[in-house]
Protein backbone atom coordinates (compact mmCIF):
# COMPACT_ATOMS: atom_id res chain seq x y z
CA UNK A 1 0.00 0.00 0.00
CA UNK A 2 2.79 2.03 1.17
CA UNK A 3 4.59 1.56 -1.80
CA UNK A 4 1.73 2.40 -4.48
CA UNK A 5 1.09 5.87 -2.76
CA UNK A 6 4.86 6.63 -2.67
CA UNK A 7 4.97 5.03 -6.67
CA UNK A 8 1.76 8.27 -7.35
CA UNK A 9 3.58 10.75 -5.46
CA UNK A 10 6.83 10.48 -7.76
CA UNK A 11 4.90 10.32 -10.98
CA UNK A 12 2.69 13.37 -9.57
CA UNK A 13 6.06 15.61 -8.95
CA UNK A 14 7.02 15.83 -12.62
CA UNK A 15 4.00 15.92 -13.78
CA UNK A 16 2.06 18.45 -11.78
CA UNK A 17 4.54 21.28 -10.65
CA UNK A 18 1.83 24.26 -11.13
CA UNK A 19 4.94 26.77 -11.05
CA UNK A 20 6.83 25.26 -13.96
CA UNK A 21 3.29 24.98 -16.01
CA UNK A 22 3.23 28.75 -15.16
CA UNK A 23 6.59 29.57 -16.27
CA UNK A 24 6.58 27.47 -19.86
CA UNK A 25 3.01 29.75 -20.39
CA UNK A 26 4.20 33.01 -19.22
CA UNK A 27 6.42 33.91 -22.56
CA UNK A 28 7.46 32.45 -25.80
CA UNK A 29 11.03 31.82 -25.42
CA UNK A 30 13.15 30.06 -28.26
CA UNK A 31 13.11 26.49 -27.92
CA UNK A 32 14.85 24.05 -26.48
CA UNK A 33 15.20 24.99 -23.00
CA UNK A 34 15.13 23.50 -19.65
CA UNK A 35 13.52 25.13 -17.11
CA UNK A 36 14.20 23.88 -13.30
CA UNK A 37 12.47 24.52 -9.55
CA UNK A 38 15.09 24.44 -7.43
CA UNK A 39 11.86 23.98 -4.45
CA UNK A 40 11.64 20.54 -6.09
CA UNK A 41 15.39 19.75 -5.38
CA UNK A 42 15.07 20.89 -1.41
CA UNK A 43 12.19 18.49 -1.49
CA UNK A 44 14.09 15.60 -2.57
CA UNK A 45 17.10 16.71 -0.55
CA UNK A 46 14.68 16.55 2.49
CA UNK A 47 13.18 13.47 1.24
CA UNK A 48 16.52 11.82 0.87
CA UNK A 49 17.60 12.72 4.00
CA UNK A 50 14.45 12.29 5.94
CA UNK A 51 14.32 8.19 4.49
CA UNK A 52 18.53 7.79 5.53
CA UNK A 53 18.76 8.93 8.99
CA UNK A 54 22.45 10.14 9.92
CA UNK A 55 23.78 9.63 6.36
CA UNK A 56 26.05 12.60 4.69
CA UNK A 57 24.59 13.23 1.12
CA UNK A 58 27.13 14.59 -1.53
CA UNK A 59 25.52 15.37 -4.68
CA UNK A 60 27.16 14.25 -7.51
CA UNK A 61 27.47 18.12 -9.38
CA UNK A 62 27.61 16.33 -12.95
CA UNK A 63 23.88 15.46 -12.26
CA UNK A 64 22.89 19.33 -12.90
CA UNK A 65 25.67 21.85 -12.73
CA UNK A 66 23.42 24.93 -12.35
CA UNK A 67 25.26 27.40 -10.02
CA UNK A 68 21.69 28.21 -8.09
CA UNK A 69 20.99 24.30 -7.26
CA UNK A 70 24.29 24.23 -5.53
CA UNK A 71 23.56 26.94 -3.81
CA UNK A 72 20.51 26.15 -2.48
CA UNK A 73 21.82 22.40 -1.76
CA UNK A 74 25.12 24.14 0.05
CA UNK A 75 22.48 26.06 2.12
CA UNK A 76 20.59 22.86 3.11
CA UNK A 77 23.79 21.01 3.89
CA UNK A 78 24.65 18.86 1.15
CA UNK A 79 28.00 17.73 0.55
CA UNK A 80 29.39 17.23 -2.75
CA UNK A 81 30.70 14.39 -4.94
CA UNK A 82 32.83 16.52 -7.42
CA UNK A 83 35.04 15.27 -10.34
CA UNK A 84 37.23 18.25 -11.84
CA UNK A 85 38.90 21.32 -10.92
CA UNK A 86 36.16 23.30 -12.47
CA UNK A 87 33.51 21.17 -10.26
CA UNK A 88 35.51 22.08 -6.97
CA UNK A 89 35.46 25.99 -8.18
CA UNK A 90 32.11 25.98 -8.93
CA UNK A 91 31.19 24.19 -5.26
CA UNK A 92 33.11 26.77 -3.54
CA UNK A 93 31.84 29.81 -5.43
CA UNK A 94 28.36 28.99 -4.46
CA UNK A 95 29.29 28.76 -0.35
CA UNK A 96 30.34 24.94 -0.18
CA UNK A 97 33.15 24.44 1.93
CA UNK A 98 36.28 22.87 1.12
CA UNK A 99 35.23 20.01 3.97
CA UNK A 100 32.21 18.83 2.30
CA UNK A 101 33.71 18.27 -1.33
CA UNK A 102 34.72 14.72 -2.32
CA UNK A 103 36.83 13.90 -5.21
CA UNK A 104 35.24 10.62 -6.78
CA UNK A 105 36.61 10.32 -9.74
CA UNK A 106 38.78 7.17 -9.90
CA UNK A 107 40.96 9.29 -12.67
CA UNK A 108 42.67 12.60 -11.68
CA UNK A 109 45.59 14.23 -13.41
CA UNK A 110 48.37 15.02 -10.74
CA UNK A 111 47.73 18.85 -11.67
CA UNK A 112 44.13 17.99 -10.64
CA UNK A 113 44.49 16.64 -7.27
CA UNK A 114 47.21 19.13 -6.69
CA UNK A 115 44.36 21.66 -7.30
CA UNK A 116 41.82 20.51 -4.93
CA UNK A 117 44.47 19.79 -2.10
CA UNK A 118 45.60 23.73 -2.50
CA UNK A 119 41.90 24.42 -2.30
CA UNK A 120 41.27 22.64 0.68
CA UNK A 121 39.92 19.26 -0.30
CA UNK A 122 40.87 16.41 1.79
CA UNK A 123 38.70 13.50 0.76
CA UNK A 124 39.62 11.70 -2.29
CA UNK A 125 38.61 8.12 -3.89
CA UNK A 126 41.27 5.95 -6.37
CA UNK A 127 41.09 2.05 -7.33
CA UNK A 128 44.34 1.67 -8.06
CA UNK A 129 48.04 1.44 -7.12
CA UNK A 130 48.92 4.19 -9.50
CA UNK A 131 45.91 6.84 -8.45
CA UNK A 132 47.58 6.21 -4.78
CA UNK A 133 50.71 6.92 -5.65
CA UNK A 134 49.51 10.24 -7.25
CA UNK A 135 47.48 11.48 -4.10
CA UNK A 136 49.94 10.34 -1.55
CA UNK A 137 52.37 13.05 -3.35
CA UNK A 138 50.05 15.33 -4.23
CA UNK A 139 47.31 15.47 -1.29
CA UNK A 140 49.54 14.16 1.38
CA UNK A 141 47.61 12.88 4.65
CA UNK A 142 44.39 12.74 2.87
CA UNK A 143 41.34 10.95 3.47
CA UNK A 144 41.37 7.93 1.21
CA UNK A 145 38.56 5.58 0.01
CA UNK A 146 38.78 2.43 -2.20
CA UNK A 147 36.06 2.12 -4.87
CA UNK A 148 35.10 -1.84 -5.45
CA UNK A 149 33.70 -3.04 -8.86
CA UNK A 150 30.02 -3.95 -8.75
CA UNK A 151 27.76 -4.87 -10.53
CA UNK A 152 25.33 -3.00 -12.53
CA UNK A 153 22.70 -5.30 -13.27
CA UNK A 154 18.83 -4.27 -12.39
CA UNK A 155 19.84 -0.21 -13.52
CA UNK A 156 18.53 1.36 -16.70
CA UNK A 157 21.73 3.36 -17.47
CA UNK A 158 24.71 0.54 -15.67
CA UNK A 159 28.66 1.63 -15.21
CA UNK A 160 29.76 -1.45 -16.21
CA UNK A 161 33.01 -2.36 -15.73
CA UNK A 162 35.69 1.11 -15.47
CA UNK A 163 34.98 1.85 -12.45
CA UNK A 164 36.37 0.18 -8.99
CA UNK A 165 39.00 -2.40 -8.04
CA UNK A 166 38.49 -6.38 -6.91
CA UNK A 167 37.68 -6.52 -3.02
CA UNK A 168 41.15 -8.03 -2.48
CA UNK A 169 43.03 -5.47 -4.01
CA UNK A 170 41.27 -2.71 -2.35
CA UNK A 171 42.55 -4.63 1.30
CA UNK A 172 46.17 -4.00 -0.06
CA UNK A 173 45.85 -0.69 -1.57
CA UNK A 174 44.12 0.82 1.94
CA UNK A 175 46.76 -0.95 3.55
CA UNK A 176 49.90 0.47 1.23
CA UNK A 177 47.51 3.92 1.29
CA UNK A 178 48.02 4.00 5.22
CA UNK A 179 51.92 3.22 4.77
CA UNK A 180 51.93 5.93 2.13
CA UNK A 181 51.10 8.65 4.80
CA UNK A 182 47.40 9.11 3.44
CA UNK A 183 44.46 8.36 5.73
CA UNK A 184 42.62 5.05 4.58
CA UNK A 185 38.68 5.50 5.86
CA UNK A 186 36.67 3.27 3.89
CA UNK A 187 35.01 2.30 0.86
CA UNK A 188 32.60 2.93 -2.36
CA UNK A 189 30.69 1.69 -4.56
CA UNK A 190 28.08 2.31 -7.30
CA UNK A 191 25.62 -0.13 -8.56
CA UNK A 192 24.76 1.89 -11.55
CA UNK A 193 22.39 4.83 -12.16
CA UNK A 194 18.56 4.25 -12.40
CA UNK A 195 18.64 1.71 -10.63
CA UNK A 196 15.62 -0.27 -9.91
CA UNK A 197 16.37 -2.42 -7.88
CA UNK A 198 16.43 -1.90 -4.01
CA UNK A 199 18.09 -5.53 -3.14
CA UNK A 200 21.41 -4.50 -5.66
CA UNK A 201 22.77 -2.58 -3.03
CA UNK A 202 23.25 -5.89 -0.38
CA UNK A 203 26.10 -7.48 -2.77
CA UNK A 204 28.13 -4.65 -2.39
CA UNK A 205 27.92 -3.95 0.89
CA UNK A 206 28.54 -7.47 1.68
CA UNK A 207 31.54 -7.22 -0.01
CA UNK A 208 32.65 -3.81 1.82
CA UNK A 209 32.37 -5.37 4.99
CA UNK A 210 34.63 -8.34 4.54
CA UNK A 211 37.06 -5.26 3.19
CA UNK A 212 37.16 -3.84 6.78
CA UNK A 213 37.09 -6.83 8.29
CA UNK A 214 40.59 -7.96 6.35
CA UNK A 215 41.89 -4.20 6.87
CA UNK A 216 41.29 -4.45 10.42
CA UNK A 217 43.88 -7.17 11.01
CA UNK A 218 46.63 -5.24 9.28
CA UNK A 219 45.47 -2.54 11.75
CA UNK A 220 43.37 -0.77 9.53
CA UNK A 221 40.58 0.35 11.15
CA UNK A 222 37.76 2.08 8.15
CA UNK A 223 34.69 4.10 9.59
CA UNK A 224 32.93 5.39 6.09
CA UNK A 225 30.90 3.04 4.06
CA UNK A 226 29.85 5.33 0.60
CA UNK A 227 27.23 3.59 -1.01
CA UNK A 228 27.13 5.96 -4.03
CA UNK A 229 24.25 6.74 -6.37
CA UNK A 230 21.87 5.07 -8.31
CA UNK A 231 18.68 6.16 -6.37
CA UNK A 232 15.95 6.31 -9.54
CA UNK A 233 13.23 8.76 -11.17
CA UNK A 234 9.85 8.39 -12.64
CA UNK A 235 9.93 8.04 -15.71
CA UNK A 236 7.57 6.36 -18.18
CA UNK A 237 7.48 4.29 -15.20
CA UNK A 238 7.05 4.49 -11.43
CA UNK A 239 9.85 3.83 -9.38
CA UNK A 240 9.56 2.35 -5.33
CA UNK A 241 9.60 5.44 -3.45
CA UNK A 242 12.74 6.36 -1.52
CA UNK A 243 12.60 4.56 1.86
CA UNK A 244 12.34 1.05 0.11
CA UNK A 245 16.01 2.02 -0.85
CA UNK A 246 16.88 3.30 2.81
CA UNK A 247 15.38 0.34 4.49
CA UNK A 248 16.92 -1.76 2.06
CA UNK A 249 20.49 -0.21 2.54
CA UNK A 250 20.07 0.18 6.60
CA UNK A 251 18.71 -3.28 6.36
CA UNK A 252 22.35 -5.08 4.65
CA UNK A 253 24.19 -2.40 6.63
CA UNK A 254 23.09 -4.42 10.09
CA UNK A 255 23.03 -8.32 8.47
CA UNK A 256 27.00 -7.82 7.06
CA UNK A 257 28.68 -5.09 9.92
CA UNK A 258 26.43 -6.62 12.65
CA UNK A 259 27.36 -3.77 16.11
CA UNK A 260 30.04 -2.47 13.97
CA UNK A 261 28.18 -0.57 11.72
CA UNK A 262 29.84 2.07 9.81
CA UNK A 263 29.03 5.87 8.77
CA UNK A 264 26.77 6.22 5.94
CA UNK A 265 27.51 7.95 2.84
CA UNK A 266 25.80 8.29 -0.22
CA UNK A 267 25.68 10.47 -3.48
CA UNK A 268 22.29 10.93 -5.07
CA UNK A 269 22.85 12.68 -8.79
CA UNK A 270 19.58 11.58 -11.05
CA UNK A 271 17.16 11.60 -7.39
CA UNK A 272 17.68 15.10 -6.56
CA UNK A 273 18.01 16.35 -9.93
CA UNK A 274 15.73 14.78 -12.45
CA UNK A 275 12.38 15.47 -11.62
CA UNK A 276 13.11 19.79 -10.89
CA UNK A 277 13.12 20.22 -14.53
CA UNK A 278 10.87 20.09 -17.25
CA UNK A 279 12.60 20.32 -21.28
CA UNK A 280 10.58 22.45 -23.73
CA UNK A 281 10.53 21.41 -27.47
CA UNK A 282 9.10 22.42 -30.11
CA UNK A 283 7.86 19.63 -33.33
CA UNK A 284 9.88 20.58 -36.39
CA UNK A 285 8.35 17.98 -38.70
CA UNK A 286 6.30 15.36 -39.04
CA UNK A 287 6.79 13.21 -42.15
CA UNK A 288 6.33 9.52 -43.06
CA UNK A 289 8.76 7.65 -45.10
CA UNK A 290 6.22 6.17 -47.71
CA UNK A 291 2.82 6.03 -49.31
CA UNK A 292 2.01 2.58 -48.10
CA UNK A 293 3.56 2.80 -44.10
CA UNK A 294 1.40 5.15 -42.13
CA UNK A 295 4.20 5.40 -39.14
CA UNK A 296 5.04 9.09 -38.62
CA UNK A 297 8.76 10.35 -37.48
CA UNK A 298 8.60 12.99 -35.34
CA UNK A 299 11.36 15.20 -35.67
CA UNK A 300 11.97 17.31 -32.62
CA UNK A 301 14.12 20.76 -32.23
CA UNK A 302 16.61 18.89 -29.66
CA UNK A 303 17.94 15.39 -30.11
CA UNK A 304 20.67 13.24 -28.63
CA UNK A 305 23.08 15.88 -28.86
CA UNK A 306 20.97 18.62 -27.56
CA UNK A 307 20.95 17.34 -24.16
CA UNK A 308 19.27 13.82 -24.64
CA UNK A 309 22.22 11.63 -24.38
CA UNK A 310 20.17 9.29 -22.33
CA UNK A 311 18.20 7.96 -24.74
CA UNK A 312 21.39 5.99 -26.09
CA UNK A 313 20.02 2.44 -26.56
CA UNK A 314 16.50 4.37 -25.42
CA UNK A 315 17.59 3.31 -21.77
CA UNK A 316 15.79 6.34 -20.28
CA UNK A 317 12.27 6.99 -21.50
CA UNK A 318 11.09 10.29 -20.80
CA UNK A 319 7.34 11.11 -20.31
CA UNK A 320 6.33 13.43 -23.24
CA UNK A 321 3.20 16.07 -22.48
CA UNK A 322 1.64 18.38 -25.19
CA UNK A 323 -0.93 20.88 -25.67
CA UNK A 324 -3.00 18.22 -27.93
CA UNK A 325 -2.63 15.21 -25.00
CA UNK A 326 -6.20 13.36 -24.99
CA UNK A 327 -6.86 13.40 -28.66
CA UNK A 328 -6.62 10.89 -30.60
CA UNK A 329 -2.82 9.36 -30.56
CA UNK A 330 -0.82 7.54 -33.30
CA UNK A 331 2.69 5.74 -32.88
CA UNK A 332 5.84 8.12 -33.59
CA UNK A 333 9.75 7.21 -34.29
CA UNK A 334 10.83 10.15 -32.27
CA UNK A 335 14.25 11.92 -33.51
CA UNK A 336 16.35 15.12 -33.14
CA UNK A 337 16.97 17.87 -35.65
CA UNK A 338 20.69 17.00 -36.50
CA UNK A 339 22.38 15.63 -39.88
CA UNK A 340 23.79 12.32 -38.14
CA UNK A 341 22.01 9.38 -38.13
CA UNK A 342 21.94 7.96 -34.10
CA UNK A 343 20.21 11.05 -33.58
CA UNK A 344 16.96 9.29 -32.78
CA UNK A 345 15.78 9.46 -29.84
CA UNK A 346 12.45 6.74 -29.63
CA UNK A 347 12.49 4.39 -32.04
CA UNK A 348 11.76 0.64 -30.33
CA UNK A 349 9.83 2.24 -27.40
CA UNK A 350 6.27 2.15 -28.33
CA UNK A 351 5.80 6.01 -28.20
CA UNK A 352 2.95 7.58 -29.35
CA UNK A 353 1.65 11.10 -30.04
CA UNK A 354 -1.71 12.92 -31.21
CA UNK A 355 -2.76 12.49 -34.74
CA UNK A 356 -2.85 16.02 -35.39
CA UNK A 357 0.34 17.19 -34.25
CA UNK A 358 2.35 19.20 -36.22
CA UNK A 359 5.17 21.91 -36.53
CA UNK A 360 5.56 24.49 -34.37
CA UNK A 361 3.79 22.66 -31.22
CA UNK A 362 5.40 22.47 -28.42
CA UNK A 363 6.56 19.04 -26.89
CA UNK A 364 7.39 18.82 -22.81
CA UNK A 365 9.68 16.60 -21.63
CA UNK A 366 9.29 15.50 -18.24
CA UNK A 367 11.95 14.83 -15.67
CA UNK A 368 15.01 16.25 -17.37
CA UNK A 369 16.79 17.96 -14.80
CA UNK A 370 19.64 15.68 -14.41
CA UNK A 371 22.12 14.64 -17.15
CA UNK A 372 20.79 16.88 -19.82
CA UNK A 373 22.56 20.09 -19.67
CA UNK A 374 25.69 18.37 -18.94
CA UNK A 375 25.51 16.10 -22.10
CA UNK A 376 24.85 18.66 -24.54
CA UNK A 377 27.04 19.76 -27.55
CA UNK A 378 28.87 22.51 -27.76
CA UNK A 379 26.95 23.20 -30.94
CA UNK A 380 26.74 20.28 -33.85
CA UNK A 381 25.19 21.36 -36.67
CA UNK A 382 25.52 24.54 -34.93
CA UNK A 383 22.79 24.00 -32.47
CA UNK A 384 23.56 25.82 -29.78
CA UNK A 385 23.67 24.07 -25.97
CA UNK A 386 20.86 23.69 -23.68
CA UNK A 387 19.78 26.57 -22.28
CA UNK A 388 18.58 26.50 -18.33
CA UNK A 389 16.06 28.69 -16.43
CA UNK A 390 15.65 28.51 -12.64
CA UNK A 391 12.46 29.07 -10.87
CA UNK A 392 11.91 28.55 -7.19
CA UNK A 393 15.37 30.49 -5.99
CA UNK A 394 14.48 31.63 -2.11
CA UNK A 395 18.03 32.84 -1.75
C1 LIG B 1 27.50 10.02 -11.42
C2 LIG B 1 27.91 9.57 -10.08
C3 LIG B 1 26.97 9.52 -9.05
C4 LIG B 1 25.51 9.86 -9.24
O1 LIG B 1 24.81 8.77 -9.73
P1 LIG B 1 23.20 8.83 -9.87
O2 LIG B 1 22.88 7.55 -10.49
O3 LIG B 1 22.86 10.02 -10.68
O4 LIG B 1 22.66 8.95 -8.49
C5 LIG B 1 27.42 9.16 -7.81
N1 LIG B 1 28.72 8.84 -7.57
C6 LIG B 1 29.64 8.87 -8.54
C7 LIG B 1 31.05 8.54 -8.21
C8 LIG B 1 29.27 9.24 -9.81
O5 LIG B 1 30.20 9.25 -10.78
Amino acid sequence: MAMTNGKTLVTMIAAGNREIQDFLESDQRETPYLVIDLKVAAQQFRRLTGAFRETTVFYAVKANPQPQLIRQLAQLGSSFDVASPAEIDLCLSEGADPGRLSYGNTIKKAADIRYAYDRGVRMFVFDSEAELRKLAEHAPGSAVFCRLLAGSAGAQWPLSRKFGCAPDMAVSLLVQARDLGLRPVGVSFHVGSQQLDPTRWDPSIAQAAQVFREVAEHGVHLTLLNCGGGFPAGYQDPVEPIDAYADAINSAVERHFGPYRPTLAIEPGRFIAADTGVLRAQVVLVSQKSYEDDHRWVYLDIGRFGGLAETEGEAIQYRLVTARDGEPTGPVVLAGPTCDSVDILYEKAPYRLPLDLEPGDYVDILGTGAYTTTYSSVGFNGFAPLATFCIGDSA
